[in-house]
């Protein structure tokens, strides 16, 4: 069936062409390759019958461009498409003949329109600015943007150079190079759209624009034909300075604004194949296609089954928590917030009031946003009820998650006394970070009801949740709990059941190599500032401060037993924990770990008692190895856990170290940064430094397997 389809229609008086997008089986518009040869087609039957007309009432008025399906004009361009073309020609050519039909549109003989009701991106903005005049709705969910830089690449099909002509220089600078959309009032004031109106007001609208033009104005073209702007040069200097501080991946936005400086005085054809070339080198680095592959694969983990039959869930409508730290008091806030009534039992009062108090912080943060009224949040947070003491409501309960201090032989007992005083049917998930959970699971009679569901800190911002059961674990509870994870907003990731899941497996070694590192140079700012410079969101040491120096020693401790050496906590750990020095977390509002810490700034520890002498100075050099040493140790562990299977593919090792720790987008995860890297090159690398450093660098089997036969983990 087409998905196009066009007709003749009055409206006012006036005699539309209405050229409609509805491509079937889809909810939404996305320009592939097929909708272009597409809108091709049906412009050649527009145009012939236009040129055909012999009577007055052969001709058209205006063409109308719109879209049939609900909240959305067009959303963009296919990204699988796209990154599929890795030859510099093919995306050239791509790229030319959406040129050329966009040109066409802008020349056509009539004047167009387009009418944007919900998401207008990309590809849907340039078609949208390639017409005479554009009509958005007033719907909220009418969303205006060209998108591109946030996925590593650069408006393609003329929007470098047709949204500066239209709304100016200084009022596209923004909206090219960052990316922001805008809603349908915000596109009218600064003149992207010639009109906002409610959906029932778009037809007059057309009318109206028609009416009020003048001859001059209806002939279509006419911006084609003026040179482009030029770009201020204290804007250039302000754009750049802003691009380089905002922006992880400044690669895209800066040659966006490269484009456009190029562009200045120039034709639209000039112009074009600037934004050609430009757009033909971001579609083929590796930041663009970093950026593109992992845009598609996070919508796909979102919806990935893991083979689990989701109808086999039980239903879940009481819960609790035990433990009111700081995460059982992030996880009630997360049951509740998904209008689920929570007990959180704790061992007395104190840790009770501060974890309803993390809960109310969290729906406060809510309000301020404007994400929910106060009155809502109130509600929501009396559905949590706090006690000391195991009610008579426990028997009842559907699903509890146990959260308290990451102590085994403590775990094991609470599990136990928990088991004893539930229902025969209650799911007992454990959010353990590192400990054993076949172990854990050993202290209930019925292990088919037990289930690691382990939540990120803070709970209310991490979207990620890793899943583990164990041997016995039934499909039920592992159905269960998976589904709850969704309703609570979060994205499941089901992992093999072993010590520290796939996430902190991954980072400790990174975590703990940083350390080492620190105690050798006591140049913690350095390296955390050459960490953040890779991209990471937070230094490894700053992260190590706010997970806590003595929660970071346990769980490694606990890795190491399961793990051996790379889990080894250097001994600048326990001189940091003789001296209370225990980061961010160690109570007060003076507190030190490798940092001192006052409210929200943080400065280097002074009294931080590393090994290395004082004085010790660090090259650029000096820097980026001990960086990579950091890098590399992860790299090493995420081959491993492809070994072991800790997931079912290696693209989820990927996305689960993104969606978990922040791991930049942009270089694809560990496991793609060490293919793009080279994988012979990362074993030689770290065959030296296991000479130099000590075994723990040794590449894993896995590693050396994959250069053997030349196989990259994610091609
Ligand atoms: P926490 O020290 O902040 O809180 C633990 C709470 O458990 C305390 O309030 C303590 O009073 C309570 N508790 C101790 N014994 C209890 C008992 N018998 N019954 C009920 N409550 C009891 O610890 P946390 O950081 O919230 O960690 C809790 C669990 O979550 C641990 O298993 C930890 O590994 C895991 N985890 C922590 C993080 C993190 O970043 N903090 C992230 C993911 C998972």
């Amino acid at each position: 069936m087409s998905a196009i389809s066009w007709r003749r229609t009055e409206a006012g008086g006036l005699i539309i062409i209405e050229l409609t997008f509805n491509p079937a089986d889809q909810r939404i518009v996305i320009f592939s390759k097929d909708l272009l040869a597409e809108l091709c087609l049906a412009l050649d039957e527009i145009e012939h019958e236009l040129s055909a007309a012999t009577e007055p009432d052969g001709t058209a008025d205006i063409l109308v461009l719109t879209s049939a399906k609900s909240d959305c004009f067009v959303a963009g361009a296919n990204i699988g498409e796209m990154l599929a073309m890795r030859d510099a020609d093919d995306i050239r050519h791509f790229v030319g003949t959406a040129h050329a039909l966009f040109g066409r549109i802008a020349t056509l003989p009539l004047p167009t329109v387009a009418l944007i009701d919900g998401a207008c991106m990309g590809g849907g903005t340039e078609l949208a600015l390639a017409c005479r005049w554009r009509v958005a709705s007033d719907n909220p969910k009418t969303q205006i943007a060209l998108p591109e830089v946030t996925l590593g690449i650069i408006p393609g099909w003329g929007g470098t150079q047709r949204l500066p002509r239209l709304v100016g220089m200084e009022a596209a600078l923004p909206i090219i190079t960052g990316g922001r959309p805008l809603t349908g009032e915000e596109a009218a004031a600064i003149g992207l759209v010639d009109a906002c109106v409610p959906v029932s007001k778009m037809a007059d609208a057309i009318v109206k624009l028609l009416r009020q033009a003048d001859k001059e104005q209806l002939s279509s073209g006419a911006r084609e034909s003026t040179p482009m702007p030029e770009v201020p040069p204290d804007l250039v200097a302000t754009t750049s300075a802003a691009i380089a501080k905002e922006r992880l991946h400044p690669d895209a936005p800066q040659t966006a604004l490269d484009v456009l400086v190029a562009s200045a005085g120039a034709s639209m054809q000039k112009g074009l194949a600037l934004e050609q070339e430009a757009f033909v080198r971001c579609l083929g680095s590796d930041t663009g296609y970093n950026l593109m592959s992992m845009f598609l694969h996070r919508g796909a983990l979102r919806k990935e089954s893991f083979g689990i039959d989701a109808a086999t869930a039980g239903s879940v409508s009481r819960t609790a928590v035990l433990g009111a730290g700081v995460m059982g008091g992030g996880i009630a806030w997360a049951l509740s917030n998904a209008g689920l009534p929570v007990t959180m039992k704790d061992i007395a009062d104190e840790p009770l009031q501060r974890g309803m108090a993390a809960a109310s912080d969290m729906y406060d943060q809510l309000v301020a946003r404007g994400r929910m009224d106060a009155t809502t949040a109130k509600a929501a947070l009396q559905a949590i009820s706090a006690t000391t003491e195991y009610g008579a409501g426990f028997d009842g309960l559907d699903l509890v998650v146990e959260a308290v201090t990451e102590d085994l032989n403590l775990k094991k007992r609470v599990l136990a006394e928990l088991e004893d005083r539930v229902g025969s049917g209650t799911v007992i998930c454990t959010n353990t970070s590192s400990l054993p959970l076949d172990e854990l699971a050993k202290s209930v009679t019925n292990p088919g009801r037990f289930v690691a569901l382990h939540f990120f800190n803070p709970v209310n911002r991490m979207r990620l949740v890793e899943v583990a059961a164990t041997e016995s674990t039934s499909p039920v509870s592992l159905a269960t709990t998976v589904e709850l994870t969704r309703r609570l907003g979060k994205t499941p990731v089901v992992v093999r059941g072993r010590p520290g899941f796939l996430v902190n497996r991954i980072l400790f070694p990174y975590l703990l190599e940083a350390a080492r590192i620190c105690d050798e140079t006591g140049a913690a700012e350095e390296l955390d500032s050459e960490l953040t410079s890779f991209g990471m969101p937070m230094g490894p040491l700053r992260l190590i401060d706010e997970v806590g120096v003595d929660v970071t020693a346990k769980i490694a401790a606990a890795l190491a037993d399961a793990y051996g050496d790379c889990f080894q906590a250097p001994p600048l750990l326990d001189r940091m924990l003789e001296l209370k020095q225990l980061g961010r977390k160690g109570g007060g509002a003076d507190t030190a770990g490798f940092y001192r810490h006052t409210g929200h700034s943080a400065i280097p520890n002074a009294e931080l008692p590393v090994s290395a002498p004082s004085g010790r100075t660090q090259s650029a050099a000096d820097r980026s190895d001990a960086a990579d040493r950091c890098l590399l140790m992860m790299v090493n562990e995420a081959a491993r856990c492809v070994k072991e299977r800790i997931v079912t593919q290696s693209l989820y090792v990927d996305l689960t170290m993104i969606l978990g720790t922040g791991f930049p987008e942009h270089r694809g995860g560990p496991l793609r940064y060490a293919d793009q890297r080279g994988l012979a090159k990362i074993v030689a690398r770290m065959e030296q430094l296991s000479a130099s450093e000590g075994s723990r660098f040794r590449p894993c089997d896995e590693l050396r397997r994959r250069v053997e036969i030349g196989k990259n983990f994610l091609d």
